[in-house]
């Protein structure tokens, strides 16, 4: 029993900023994202990263709502971003 080894599987998003970079063509760790559940606004690369599951899930620190869930097969790339909502940039 090691304790060590469930840390190990949690990450944060900016263990995927390479996989979210080559999805959405631009760097998405300093995006804000805020959670569907509980309404936390946190950055994408801020987020829980579960990336041992089968595919990537970034989940809400907190309430750990998934946010966006990632698979990436030999067809394509699915993400699905259900969990999570983009605010509105500020107005100026
Ligand atoms: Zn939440």
């Amino acid at each position: 029993m090691t304790e060590a080894m469930d840390d190990d599987l949690v990450l944060d998003g900016n263990a995927v900023a390479g996989t979210l970079a080559e999805i959405y063509g631009d760097d998405m760790t300093t995006v804000l994202a805020q959670c569907a559940s509980c309404g936390k606004v946190d950055h994408v690369g801020g987020l829980l990263a579960f990336i041992h599951a089968p595919g990537i899930v970034l989940r809400c620190t907190a309430c750990a709502t998934v946010m966006i869930r990632i698979v990436q097969t030999p067809k394509g790339t699915f993400v699905d971003v259900r969990g999570k909502r983009i605010p509105a940039p500020p107005k100026s």
